[in-house]
């Protein structure tokens, strides 16, 4: 972030527009709705510029600009079209220090103006920093329609509120949740619609109702995260994020996703690193309690979803034990984001009716599974904490009769920058893993290949497969024993 985004206050400031014509015409009607002292140095200036002056909305001088017209100015727009005179402007702007936007050009300019959502009192500043004002303007675009145009009235109402809330509940986070459910319930509406009675009798009852709830109890929200790319959650938990104040975060969930919360949410990082000390199941459990217990909304942040390999039961139930709520929000697993990324469908019409999701994590060495049940034709299953076992599991697999060639594709980091995909066959899973040195997160799907299904590898998918022991001649002597039994017949 090159550019630092901040409301400034404009009241009893000097703003010089240098220019006429169109460009300087756009500035002047966005610092109209500002209450700064406009000046606009024109030569000629349009019939709008003119009507403004006329009613005293702005001083106008209608003649060449001078660097002095310039002295005791806050913010100076150089506006006039054209970029040989807007250089000096700039310049002696720069000179004078003072904050100076060149329009459409961003290299003499101190600062950007903004694509602007205005909802006075509420207002939505989006900038690219100069790269594309374009993708600005279409997120604006898009904000105006999510936003009705009374939304400001909302904040308004809540401004005008303030006090008497504050009065009534002296709880922070109380008073944080009855905003929260105030302006976003009937209230919300009854303002958009001008309902002024309906909108004091829901304050007055929802008022009344948060006194007699103060001390009610915190809750959990075990929010599924998505299997690391920032996007890939769902939009209930990016909300569930804005409201929590506490958040115990799992070591796959991604950066971007815990940007989501408010910055001023306490964070606890509860990772477990394979091979390294991290915090016991049992002590999480009691993080979660001890947080909710002080009356709190604490998110439990898991990679991908929390009831796939998530430990969830065990975190619910020591929630429950202790009297408190739990609200589970889904996420995208990583098997299904990893056959995303590389286009392999999970099942298909005819040759895959099963698929089945495990661990290849083992306790002692061992993996208990069905491995009979696992080779089977037809049959695909995805490995989660499958990266150590991957011999174990060949060698049971081929065991139960497996085919030597049965595909398996592996995803490490999925959907991460550093996303690498191999695809291969059971023989030469082993020999995959090692060379290509494979490591955790991944996923190994088996039974799937993009042949049977009609559809062609992605290219960012390497095929790997083992370089063959250089093979016997066609005439040693066991290929020679072999025809000379056919010839004899
Ligand atoms: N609850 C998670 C799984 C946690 S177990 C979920 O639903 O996805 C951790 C295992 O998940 C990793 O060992 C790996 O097998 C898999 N995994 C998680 N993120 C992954 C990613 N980005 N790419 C590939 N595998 C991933």
């Amino acid at each position: 972030m090159k550019y630092f985004p901040i409301f400034i206050d404009m009241e009893g400031r000097d703003a010089v527009v240098i220019g006429g014509a169109e460009p300087a015409l756009q500035k002047v009607r966005l610092l109209l709705k500002t209450p700064v002292r406009i000046t606009v140095i024109a030569e000629p200036a349009t019939a709008e510029l003119q009507e403004h002056a006329a009613a005293g909305r702005i001083v106008l001088q209608a003649r060449a600009w001078a660097p002095t017209d310039l002295d005791g100015a806050f913010i100076v727009y150089a506006a006039t079209g054209d970029h040989i005179l807007n250089a000096p402007i700039a310049a002696a702007a720069r000179a004078r220090g003072i904050l100076v936007n060149v329009v459409d050009e961003p290299t003499p300019s101190t600062f950007i103006t903004p694509a602007i959502v205005d909802r006075d009192p509420m207002v939505i500043a989006i900038g690219s920093e100069g790269a594309a004002p374009v993708l600005a303007r279409e997120i604006k675009t898009h904000l105006e329609a999510y936003l009705p145009a009374g939304f400001g009235r909302i904040a308004r109402a809540a401004a005008a509120l303030r006090e008497r809330v504050a009065h009534a509940i002296a709880d922070l986070p109380t008073r944080r949740r009855f905003w929260e459910q105030l302006l976003s319930g009937p209230f919300r509406d009854a303002v958009l619609d001008q309902n002024v009675n309906a909108a004091e009798d829901i304050v007055s009852a929802e008022l009344s109702a948060a006194s007699t709830t103060l001390d009610r109890p915190g809750r959990v929200i075990l929010i599924g995260c998505g299997p690391g790319a920032g996007d890939l959650i769902t939009l209930r938990a990016q909300q569930a994020l804005q409201r929590a104040d506490v958040l115990v975060i799992d070591r796959l969930v991604p950066n971007e996703v815990v940007e989501h919360a408010r910055r001023e949410a306490k964070r606890i990082y509860v990772g477990k690193t394979p091979g390294e000390p991290s915090p016991a199941q049992d002590e999480i459990n009691a993080i979660l309690v001890r947080e909710a217990l002080q009356g709190t909304i604490v998110a439990r942040l898991k990679g991908g979803d929390a009831f796939v390999f998530g430990r969830a039961a065990e975190e619910m139930a020591a929630v429950r034990a202790a009297g408190l709520d739990v609200e589970i929000i889904p996420g995208i697993t990583a098997a299904h984001a990893c056959a995303a990324r590389i286009g392999l469908p999970l099942t298909l019409r005819s040759s895959v009716r099963e698929f089945t999701i495990l661990t290849g994590a083992t306790a002692d060495g061992e993996l208990d599974l069905d491995w009979r049940a696992l080779a089977r034709d037809h049959h695909a299953f995805a490995v989660y904490m499958g990266v150590d076992s991957a011999p174990l599991i060949r060698r049971e697999l081929l065991a139960a009769g497996a085919k030597a060639d049965t595909p398996v594709v592996i995803v490490e980091n999925g959907t991460l920058a550093s996303e690498r995909a191999f695809a291969t066959v059971l023989r030469d899973l082993d020999a995959c893993v090692k060379d290509e040195s494979v490591q955790a997160p991944a996923i190994l799907f088996f039974g799937l290949d993009w042949l049977t299904a009609g559809l062609t590898r992605p290219s960012h998918v390497k095929t790997f497969a083992k370089p063959v022991a250089v093979a016997e001649p066609a005439w040693s002597k066991a290929a020679v024993a072999e025809a000379t039994h056919w010839v004899m017949g």
